[in-house]
């Protein structure tokens, strides 16, 4: 085994599974080296400050409870950076009959909520003496929380939250691998209310905090930024994408940046892409492609579409994180986040921001629309359901044509594929958005992980 300082690692992925890797590693005296296709390190995580205007084109906030997350956050000296959501932020909104009705969050704002029936009500109550239940098989996210809910909770509880996360459809998702830790409450509690409520006495006698939402002044990018700029120089390789491995003793990893094919030899290779990308890298002298099957993971497309107003252009009080529209409701958007209410210098003063997604797996054709016909489309929902009055004063417009990889049922077999893809050609790694969940924090302690496991191998 040579020093670790002569270890060599090629990190395939600049977005923030790779760069949390590339700096654990660097960190451990690994020379590493990051490529990535794209001009720019962060991947999804994409940050826009002008004019006073500050737009998060892809994530808007992060949850707290991920421990690495805390540490990476504290080590990267980023805490007096940290902004955590207004406490107003607890406030959901859920559209129902045309109308943002507050999401109850106590039970006796429960008990006198419009947003659910009397009976969607006793059922919520009697799902706290659910008994155990046994699963032989994964089932749809719709039909599990079906089974302790009923519909409709399903319609506006489940389906509008599921709008917000994945820009999915609660039908093909798969109840264990897009939720895990509801079905890990499952197994250990029967009732997922009963669950919730040990996690948060646990909690509690830890002396831990509720989660939280949180991001930083100057936005996401902040920790894109502050990982990047630790990297030794040379280490980030921007405009080059990875086209194949050549497996060894020493993985030959061959790229193009964008004048010609280069190779460069390594002693292990992480590739933090998305499933896509590692779906195309083609392995050894016939090119094989042993992750193809991961072509088959579906990424509906977004549009996100930030919107600034004057206050008084607003009827609404934004007293809340946004509102979320369930599908029953048959609107033009999944979701509109409150983003200047959310956190404090998101939009000028005297001025609101809001975001609209639209899109996802609900209606793919909306988020491909260019901005002023999908600024059309959602004027409706922004009239009716807000009270916007007039012209947006700033605009920004992002289609992501693959948004969010959705785990749907049978996720496992590409678990399966990429696990043995791993066996079959020790030295390579695989993790981020297309394994290990697809919230930022899951990709920061994947990114953790693969650096461990890197290590481990070396
Ligand atoms: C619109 C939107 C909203 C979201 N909202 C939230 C949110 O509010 N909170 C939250 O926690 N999460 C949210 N997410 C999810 C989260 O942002 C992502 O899952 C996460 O950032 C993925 O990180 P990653 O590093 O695994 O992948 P990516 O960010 O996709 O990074 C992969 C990198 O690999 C590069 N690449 C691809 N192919 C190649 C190749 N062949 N060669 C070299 N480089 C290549 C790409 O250019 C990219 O930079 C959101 C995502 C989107 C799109």
């Amino acid at each position: 085994m040579a020093n670790s300082d002569t270890q060599s690692i090629a990190i395939l992925g600049a977005g923030i599974t790779g760069l949390t890797a590339a700096h654990r590693l660097s960190q451990r005296g690994h020379r590493v080296r990051v490529f990535e296709q794209s001009g720019r390190v962060g991947g999804a995580i994409r940050t826009e400050s002008t004019g006073g205007w500050l737009v998060e084109a892809g994530p808007n906030s992060l949850l707290t409870g991920e421990p690495a997350v805390t540490a990476l956050i504290r080590e990267l000296g980023l805490n007096g950076h940290v902004v955590t959501a207004r406490p107003e932020a607890r406030h959901r909104y859920i559209v129902r009959d045309g109308r943002p009705l507050a999401l109850p969050l106590t039970p006796p704002a429960l008990l006198t909520s419009p947003l659910f029936s009397l009976n969607a009500k006793v059922r919520l109550l009697a799902e706290l003496l659910s008994g155990r239940r046994v699963r032989t098989a994964d089932l749809s996210l719709e039909d599990f929380i079906r089974s302790h809910f009923g519909q409709e909770l399903v319609d506006y509880a489940l389906n509008p939250f599921v709008s917000g996360v994945y820009a999915g459809n609660p039908r093909k998702l798969s109840a264990r691998h897009a939720f895990p830790k509801l079905w890990q409450l499952e197994q250990t509690h029967g009732s997922l209310l009963r669950g919730q409520l040990a996690v948060a006495k646990a909690r509690q006698a830890r002396h831990e905090p509720a989660p939280s939402i949180f991001s930083f002044t100057h936005g996401l990018q902040t920790l894109v930024h502050a990982l990047a700029s630790r990297l030794p120089a040379g280490t980030l390789t921007l405009g080059s994408r990875l086209e194949s491995l050549v497996p060894g003793a020493r993985w030959n990893v061959i790229w193009n940046d964008g004048e010609a094919a280069r190779t460069e030899s390594f002693d292990a290779v992480i590739a933090a892409l998305p499933a896509a990308s590692l779906a195309g890298l083609r392995f050894g002298p016939l090119g094989e492609r042993p992750l193809a099957g991961l072509d088959a993971i579906a990424h509906p497309p977004v549009s996100s579409l930030f919107l600034g107003f004057r206050r008084d252009q607003v009827a609404h009080p934004l007293d809340g994180f946004g509102l979320l529209v369930p599908a029953v409701e048959q609107r033009s958007t999944l979701g509109i986040l409150f983003s200047s209410s959310l956190f404090p210098g998101r939009a000028p003063d005297g001025q609101v921001a809001l975001t609209v997604m639209a899109g996802g797996t609900r209606q793919p054709e909306l988020a491909a629309l260019p901005a002023d016909r999908l600024l059309a489309a959602v004027r409706g929902d922004l009239t009716g359901l807000l009270g916007v009055k007039g012209e947006a004063v700033f605009q920004r417009h992002t289609f992501w044509p693959r948004a969010i990889p959705q785990y749907d049922l049978g996720h496992e077999r590409h678990l399966d594929s990429m696990a043995a893809c791993e066996r079959t050609y020790p030295g390579l790694l695989i993790g981020g958005q297309a394994r290990n969940g697809i919230s930022v924090p899951a990709c920061i302690a994947a990114g953790e992980s693969l650096a461990e496991r890197a290590a481990a191998t070396l």
